[in-house]
């Protein structure tokens, strides 16, 4: 039993660290080593079980990031940058694996993360579902087989809790439309539209953005030319998705050397 990897869930209260905390729990691969939250949290110093409503488990939710990290093998965080860029270091001092579910980074956040994947295992994603990642695949290929005669719009919708847009995997998605285009992203990527905004662009790729209720997460890539459109669509409906892929990620990144990967390199696509 203490042979399985260990691992901490950073947010513990937060939506996907409950779901992370459940399916570490259910898993016959892994341990939970111990949870996180912010210095004077409420659920600090208690035990995560007991804190998420349930029964005991026998491990601690903690406010000292480095003495878990320093007890685990792997760190799952689905936080806020800010938060992750912190643990990013903290998890490179334990040569800890970093699994990065966050979303939302800026450059020099990204700079950072980079920075520790010199010295751990650091897989970011924003999103840890096989259909996602499946549908980025998809996205290239049909995005390379189409001219721009094909308008490329990606849609996307969540709950309205979420803090970001357009979410990470509407941007990831229209990084493999680019890509797929031979395109940089950053040069035709058009995110705002309001008032006279004049005729679209050939060649640009769109974003929209829903927020509403408790929508988990929709995305589709519609490719609309004349008389005819495709639409590739990903629809979550329950986050245990998003939790078993993160886990899975914990786990390949054991034996993996220092540097940053996503789900593309742990699901083999
Ligand atoms: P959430 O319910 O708001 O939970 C966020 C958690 O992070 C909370 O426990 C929060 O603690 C903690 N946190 C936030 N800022 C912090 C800080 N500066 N220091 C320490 N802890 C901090 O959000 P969620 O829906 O679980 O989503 C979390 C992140 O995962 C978002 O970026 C979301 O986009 C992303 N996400 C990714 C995927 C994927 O597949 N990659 C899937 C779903 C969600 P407090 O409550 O104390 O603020």
């Amino acid at each position: 039993m203490t042979d399985l990897p260990g691992i901490v869930i950073t947010g513990a209260s937060g939506r996907m660290g409950q779901m992370l905390i459940r399916t570490v729990l259910e898993s016959d691969r892994a341990r939970l080593v111990g949870a996180l939250e912010r210095l004077g949290h409420e659920w600090v110093g208690r035990d995560i079980g007991e804190a998420m409503g349930g029964a005991r488990v026998g491990a601690m939710v903690s406010d000292d990031p480095l003495e878990l990290f320093a007890r685990a093998q792997a760190v799952i965080d689905f936080t806020a940058p800010e938060a992750t860029v912190e643990y990013a270091a903290l998890a490179a001092q334990a040569r800890a694996v970093h699994v990065i579910g966050t979303t939302g980074f800026s450059e020099s956040h990204l700079t950072k993360i980079a920075a520790a994947a010199h010295h751990s295992t650091v897989v970011r994603a924003g999103n840890m579902s096989l259909g996602v990642n499946l549908l980025m695949q998809l996205t290239k290929k049909v995005a390379a087989a189409l001219d721009e005669d094909y308008d490329i719009e990606v849609i996307e919708a969540h709950h309205n809790r979420k803090v970001d847009a357009p979410s990470g995997t509407a941007v990831m998605l229209g990084e493999a439309a680019a890509e797929g285009r031979g395109v940089r992203l950053d040069d035709v990527s058009d995110r705002a539209r309001d008032g006279i905004t004049g005729a679209r662009k050939r060649g640009d790729i769109g974003f929209s953005v829903i927020r509403g209720g408790d929508i988990v997460g929709e995305h589709d890539v519609l490719f609309a030319g004349a008389g005819e459109r495709i639409v590739l669509r990903h629809v979550a409906s329950d986050r245990s998705v998003f939790a078993r892929g993160a886990l899975r990620a914990a786990l390949w990144g054991q034996d993996k050397g220092p540097g940053q990967y996503d789900m593309v390199d742990v699901l083999g696509l």
